[in-house]
Formats: C-alpha cells, structure tokens, sequence
C-alpha cells in the first residue's frame, strides 16, 4: 500500500537528540529551543518566536493572549481542524462559522462583516493548504471594527502572501510540526507574536504562569506565579529533532513543490475534460506545497474514488467533517447562514499522496486516478 503520508527524516535527528542529551539540558528553552526560535524570526520575520507542544498549544495561548472572555465571537471558518475551534471554546469563546470561498478553500472574506456583532473579539482566518487567505482585506476589516487577527497558519510554514510569510500577517500567528505537515517533531508547533506588545505575556503564560523568563534573565531576584498559563513548551529533544529539519526546511519544501508540480500538470487534462477540479493558487501567493488535493463532482464519485485507488494500493484521505456540523461545534458554535460551500467541498475533497519518496510512486498514482476519473 503506498502510504498516504510518510514523515521524512533527514538523518541528523538522532545526532541532534544525542547532542541534547549530551548538553544535559532536556527541559525547553535550552540551546536548540533558541535555535529554533531564532530560525523562525530570520525566516519570518516574526518579533517573537516560542515553540510549543503543537498547533493547538499556539493556538490556546493565542486565545489567552486575545483575552477572550465567556461570551466573546471569534469569526473563523467551519472548514478547518477542530483545533482551530477547540483552542477558543476552552477560553468560553463562541465560534461564529463563515463560509469559505469556493477557489481557495479558505475563509470567504466577503462574508465576514455580515457575521459581526457588538461581541465579536477576532478573526481566526486559516491558511488551508499552505495557501494565504485574503489577509488585504481581512485586516482591513480587523482594522475597522478593531479585532484582534489569529492566523491559523498550521499548514503555512514558508508560505507567503504577496511577499509576507504566513503567520506574520495578523497580531499572532500559529505553526504545527505535527508528522503530517512539512516540517515535523512528531507533535510540535510554535507561536509567532507579531503585535510587540504581547511577548512579555506570551512568556509568562507559556511557562506555567510564572515570570520564570525573566529571573533567567535577571530582571527580577526570584521567580513567582502571577498569571494564568500552563506547561506549553517542549523538551529540548523535540527541539533538537525538529532543528535537523528546520536546516533542511528550504530543501524539503522544495521537494514537496515539485511532486505537487507533476500532479499538477498531469492533471491539467482531466480537469479540462470537467471531470476534477485542481487547486488554485491565486496570483502573487507563494505556496508550500503542503497538500495536493483534486474535487470529485460529488460525494458518490468521491467514494467511488477512494475505493478504487485504495484496490489499487494507494490510501487517499478527506478532510474536514465542517465543524458547524459537528457535536460540539453545536453545541458551543453557530454558523452564519448555511455554509454551502463549505458543505459542497467537503463532500468532494480528496487529498493525495505527497511526501518526500512518493516520487517513485507518482507515475503510477497518476495513472491509476486518470483512468478511474475517466471510466477506463
Ligand atoms: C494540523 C492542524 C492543526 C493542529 O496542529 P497540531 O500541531 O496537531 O496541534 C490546526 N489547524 C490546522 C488547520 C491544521 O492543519
């Protein structure tokens, strides 16, 4: 079976790890913590970098440093992970579902102001596939009603809107390392403040509540509890292992824009012929290639789909279940309007194949999803 996603390893980990435990510093925040962190404020420009256990951690931490409070609206898409969500329920935010354009995927920028109320606290656009939401006109809007902006920028690691790295666009930004994104610690993520104003906090939440930071620093004679936070940094070994990758980010994304390259072209036919839809990219967006993904015309032929490339050993997946849908997200959520996009595409999307070594499968994979979308 040709896996749907195999985590890459560029052979220095171990090295890396053994180093670590050499240093004798396995707590966060030690040498390859900051390696980390400096890489990510060269690479985008972010005036803080902070590793955190994953997305979600970032993403919690975000919602705190947000302040909202029980009550308060976040304007987000319904079409995304649950963590996007989740992080904000915790804080007993309410998630206000938009819809989301029907090109991207991403989260339809013109049905924003129409979803905001007098509660509304921020916007939490998500950058699907690596590639950048409307972030012009979302921070306009931020702008006008004055909301706090949260990128979901899981996916966006070297990614870029018309020149910026994705998850610098809004006050804060949020990157996962879990296994199947394209930079990985297994589980691993990191918060990117861009809003200056914010980092003393960030530090504080980030080490349990506690000013812990600042006494390593000096700045003050003993360090004490004088905030909310939690545990949200890892182990010098998961920093050790995610820097082996970090070094080899550039290589690695390029690797990975290539696959999505030849899929791409390969398919150019068959959407022609109105049997697929392909990705678009929008003009002056760089993407990651995080994902390939084609839309099928409807449910059953996505089905049909899976089945048929799985018969062929080749495992596919979709995503998401649309969190307005969802148990909870009915219960802690509403949705503004009924959200047909987002309905219509996650009946449709499937994703392929696309990690470093499915090149040796590719033509095979190609093959296989031409004759079966042809009825051959
Ligand atoms: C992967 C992902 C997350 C969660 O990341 P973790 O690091 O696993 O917590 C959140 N949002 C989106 C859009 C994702 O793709």
């Amino acid at each position: 079976m040709i896996p749907f996603n195999r985590p890459y390893m560029t052979g220095k980990e171990l090295y890396y790890i053994t180093q670590a435990h050499a240093n004798g510093h396995l707590s966060g925040d030690g040498p390859f913590t900051k390696k980390c962190h400096t890489w990510l404020e060269e690479r985008t420009g972010a005036a803080r970098a902070m590793l955190t256990h994953s997305c979600t951690a970032a993403l919690e931490m975000a919602f705190i440093l947000a302040e909202i409070n029980p009550g308060d609206e976040v304007i987000l898409p319904s079409f995304t992970f649950v963590s996007t969500a989740n992080a904000l329920v915790l804080r007993g935010g309410v998630p206000v579902f938009v819809d989301i354009r029907p090109d991207t995927l991403n989260l339809d920028e013109t049905q924003i102001e129409a979803a905001i109320t007098p509660r509304t606290k921020a916007i939490c656009p998500v950058h699907y596939a690596g590639v950048a939401c409307n972030m012009g006109a979302i921070r306009a809007l931020a702008e006008r009603y004055d909301l706090f902006v949260i990128e979901d920028a899981a996916q966006g690691i070297l990614s870029d809107y018309h020149g910026q790295p994705l998850g610098t666009l809004g006050h804060l930004g949020c990157l996962s390392f879990h296994e199947t994104k394209n930079i990985t610690s297994g589980e691993g993520g990191a918060l990117l403040i861009n809003d200056g104003r914010l980092t003393q906090r960030a530090e504080i939440i980030r080490e349990k509540g506690t000013n812990r930071n600042s006494f390593f620093r000096g700045e003050v004679d003993k360090y004490t509890w004088i905030d909310i936070g939690s545990s949200f940094l890892p182990s010098e070994l998961i920093a050790a292992f995610l820097w082996a990758q970090m070094e080899e980010a550039d290589a690695i994304t390029a690797r990975r824009l290539a696959i999505w390259q030849v899929y791409h072209d390969a398919f150019a036919a068959i959407e022609a012929e109105g049997l697929v839809r392909r990705p678009v990219i929008p003009d002056g967006l760089r993407h990651n290639a995080h994902m390939y993904y084609l839309l099928l015309p409807d449910l059953a032929a996505r089905t049909a789909f899976i089945a048929a490339l799985k018969a062929a050993g080749i495992h596919t997946v979709f995503h998401y279940v649309p969190l307005h849908s969802a148990p909870a997200g009915q219960r802690y959520g509403r949705a503004r309007g009924d959200l047909p996009v987002t309905c219509n595409i996650s009946d449709r999307l499937v994703r392929l194949p696309l990690w470093l070594g499915v090149e040796e499968y590719q033509e095979g994979i190609i093959e296989t999803v031409i004759a079966h979308v042809r009825g051959s």
